[in-house]
């Protein structure tokens, strides 16, 4: 699968590392760096270093999950390499430099501390902070719902939807340019609503697209949704 240009170094980066969807929002100096591991809030809060790790892991996982096998050694090895161009010199007049060892062995810390989360240990039991949602200081939501339709194939008498099911509906050309929004402006997640979702002819298809980048999930019960 080929991975599309504008989903790889701005807004959010995110890869699949060992069967889990790590979204990771690295930020203007105002906000601070944060992590969606499968969808989850609140999200982890990693400090400057870690994010930076992180960022090259997704990095290099980007441009190798193409080639079959196991990269693990290479993403390590291009994840050093990063990190010691910009460390690897004396941090003050007098001091040692940041050795490769050392990096390896900070980004096998990391690495490891992030999996032990992703694999269901607490961050907290892992030393690890989790931001609750403060709309008011965030540069861009953490999520966005996708009113993909409205039309329904039951008839509820609570029904929240309180316009006409028959509503005129974006397209998929334009909800694939929504999604190049959402991601630019680093919105990690995208769950669709309606109406009934499924309804739509092409909602695998919306739902693969959105997989390229976001994390996708429904919100609608009454039909189960699997794309694979
Ligand atoms: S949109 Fe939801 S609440 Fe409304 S009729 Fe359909 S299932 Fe019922």
């Amino acid at each position: 699968m080929e991975r599309k240009p504008q989903f790889t170094q701005t807004g959010v980066r995110h890869a699949t590392i060992n069967g889990h969807r790590f979204h990771l929002r690295l930020t203007d100096p105002t906000e601070e760096n944060f992590l969606w591991i499968d969808g989850k809030s609140p999200p982890l809060v990693l400090d400057q270093v870690a994010a930076e790790f992180l960022g090259y892991v997704i990095d290099a996982m980007w441009s190798m999950q193409q080639g079959a096998g196991d990269e693990t050694e290479n993403v390590r090895d291009y994840v050093v390499e990063q990190m010691y161009k910009k460390y690897g010199r004396p941090l003050a007049i007098g001091k040692a430099r940041v050795t490769r060892t050392r990096i390896r062995s900070d980004l096998d810390r990391i690495f490891g501390t992030l999996m032990a989360v992703a694999d269901g240990t607490c961050p907290i039991e892992e030393g690890l902070a989790m931001e609750e949602i403060r709309q008011d200081e965030w540069a861009a939501p953490a999520r966005m719902d996708l009113a993909v339709t409205y039309r329904c194939n039951l008839d509820c008498p609570h029904c929240y939807n309180g316009g006409p099911k028959n509503m005129k509906e974006l397209s998929l050309d334009k909800w694939l340019k929504i999604y190049e929004v959402l991601w630019n402006e680093g919105i990690s997640q995208v769950v669709f609503t309606g109406g009934e979702p499924l309804m739509r002819s092409d909602i695998l298809q919306l739902v693969s697209e959105a997989e390229e980048s976001q994390h996708p999930t429904s919100d609608q019960g009454h039909w189960v949704l699997d794309p694979s």
